[in-house]
C-alpha cells in the first residue's frame, strides 16, 4: 500500500497516510481540521545527493599561505 505524504498550509503539519490508490485522497487536516491539505512527494528511500566529486574539497597544504607564510613548504 502506497504510503502519502501530506502537508498542512494551516498548521504547518506533516503526516503520512497510506492508502490505496483508488481512496480519494485527504483534505483534512487530523491536526487543525483545516482544508488545506496538499500531497507532497514522499522522499523516502530516494537520495538526492549527488557526492560525485568527493577529495575535492581537500585544499592544499598551504592554501592561501596561512599555515606555513614563512615558505617553508617550498610552494613560494
Ligand atoms: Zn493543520
Amino acid at each position: 500500500m502506497p504510503l502519502y505524504d501530506y502537508k498542512c498550509d494551516g498548521c504547518a503539519a506533516r503526516f503520512e497516510v497510506d492508502h490505496p490508490m483508488s481512496a480519494p485522497p485527504v483534505r483534512v487536516c487530523p491536526e487543525c481540521g483545516a482544508q488545506q491539505v496538499r500531497k507532497i512527494l514522499s522522499t523516502g528511500g530516494i537520495s538526492i545527493r549527488n557526492s560525485g566529486s568527493a577529495g575535492q574539497n581537500v585544499p592544499p597544504p598551504c592554501a592561501g599561505g596561512g599555515g606555513c607564510a614563512g615558505g617553508m613548504c617550498g610552494m613560494r
